[in-house]
């Protein structure tokens, strides 16, 4: 995640045009007599300032109308990020499966598809196919590709955010230490013949649960969301950041060994992955005689009320219950999200069970478990926002202003 500076208190003259812009987005000062107040310039300097802003196209005046001055006077007209001036694409890669989305600047999805897209196949021949996804799609939402200011990518692996690669992918064959950042920008040129856009890539549960933390738990300093799908991964989310440990690896509860034999998809003997996982369940169904390959399949049969699917992810969520027991007393988040294919009530179930079981008291008394509520889009519009939130951050912004001439 990009550093919020904005939100550290900076004042006075170091006060630049990306503070302004971070104060009015965040929604904390949206007056100009506001900003004066927030950062201590003089009503002429704000003003300089966000003339730049109006002129770049990423400000305009509320549709609210005026509202009361915090110096009192006249009511102030209300100033808004302008949101129309570019769009975002972003893509979520699963291991047989893909998504990807137009996005506005403020994460309403403009067009959408999915498809296979076997992740096996390798990153040229993937990254290659999205970008011609993103030219169908662009065309689709009625935008040209000029508009685009920056692509974010989900993968099912740990990503080193400085990088952009991947590192020791478990279940991406090919792609460890592959430069996923100038493949998908040089497909994506090739595609729609637009300049090349900045890239950032993310592990899919680190995106997850930075799209359901601002939406739906913007208040929530300390969130944790674990998917269970194919595999299983955990996203963690601290005052408004993705925690991403030192190099992409934190979250990555999937391999753990816990008191199992079953071969995972790693290579490894005993991971959790490989007995509580949507792929693990689905393995055990098919021992059974129920037809089930994958998670989606269990997802399926769940939706149905298939007694023995039910059984199974009550028992899978148990497993990562006592996982998260541990999760849970080291971060003491606010709100443990179960999302992925077998996120449903059973799991859910097992998950408390084994989980308040083995967890302090003191760590879950003030703990909320729930579901995902984004469902399929979270990674998409978690994408989009970490895209934003990196171009737009103070930082960036004045270098930004500049190579548009204002
Ligand atoms: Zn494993």
């Amino acid at each position: 995640m990009t550093g919020q500076p904005g939100r550290t208190g900076r004042s006075g003259s170091q006060t630049s045009a990306g503070d302004l812009l971070e104060l009015v987005r965040s929604g904390r000062a949206v007056t100009r007599g506001a900003l004066q107040q927030a950062t201590g310039l003089s009503r002429a300097t704000v003003g300089q300032r966000l003339d730049r802003l109006f002129r770049a196209g990423w400000l305009r005046e509320g549709a609210g109308g005026p509202v009361g001055s915090p110096l009192g006077g006249r009511p102030s007209i209300t100033l808004e990020f302008d949101d129309s001036h570019a769009v975002v694409l972003a893509a979520d890669l699963d291991t047989r499966h893909a998504r990807a989305a137009v996005l506005t600047l403020t994460g309403e999805i403009l067009a959408e598809h999915s498809g296979t897209l076997v992740i096996e196949d390798g990153p040229e021949a993937v990254l290659g196919e999205l970008g011609r996804w993103f030219a169908e799609l662009l065309t689709k939402a009625g935008h040209r590709a000029e508009e685009v200011c920056g692509i974010g990518l989900a993968v099912p692996g740990p990503v080193d955010s400085a990088t952009g690669r991947v590192v020791q992918p478990p279940i991406m064959p090919g792609w460890d230490g592959y430069d996923i950042r100038g493949r998908l920008s040089r497909a994506f040129t090739e595609h729609t013949s637009a300049p090349a856009v900045p890239v950032l890539v993310d592990n899919d549960a680190n995106l997850m649960a930075y799209g359901e933390q601002r939406t739906g738990h913007p208040d929530c300093s300390a969130f944790v969301l674990v998917k269970v799908s194919t595999g299983i991964g955990a996203g963690v989310v601290v005052d408004g950041s993705i925690y991403r440990g030192i190099d992409g690896g934190a979250g990555d509860i999937g391999h753990i060994r816990v008191d199992a034999q079953a071969l995972c998809r790693c290579g490894s003997y005993g991971c959790l992955a490989a007995v509580a996982s949507g792929g693990a369940v689905a393995r055990r169904l098919a021992e059974a005689g129920v037809p089930a390959a994958s998670g989606s399949d269990v997802r399926d049969l769940l939706a149905a009320g298939h007694p023995e699917a039910a059984a199974l992810a009550r028992e899978a969520g148990r497993r990562v219950g006592d996982v998260l027991a541990t999760v849970v007393t080291l971060l003491n988040p606010g709100v443990l999200m179960i999302a992925g294919d077998l996120a449903g009530t059973p799991f859910l179930t097992g998950v408390r069970e084994l989980l308040y079981q083995r967890a302090l008291p003191r760590s879950t008394a003030h703990l909320d478990v729930v579901t995902s509520r984004l469902g399929e889009r979270a990674a998409l519009i978690g994408a989009g926002a970490l895209v934003v939130e990196h171009l737009y951050a103070p930082e960036r912004v004045e270098e930004r202003l500049v190579a548009l001439g204002v």
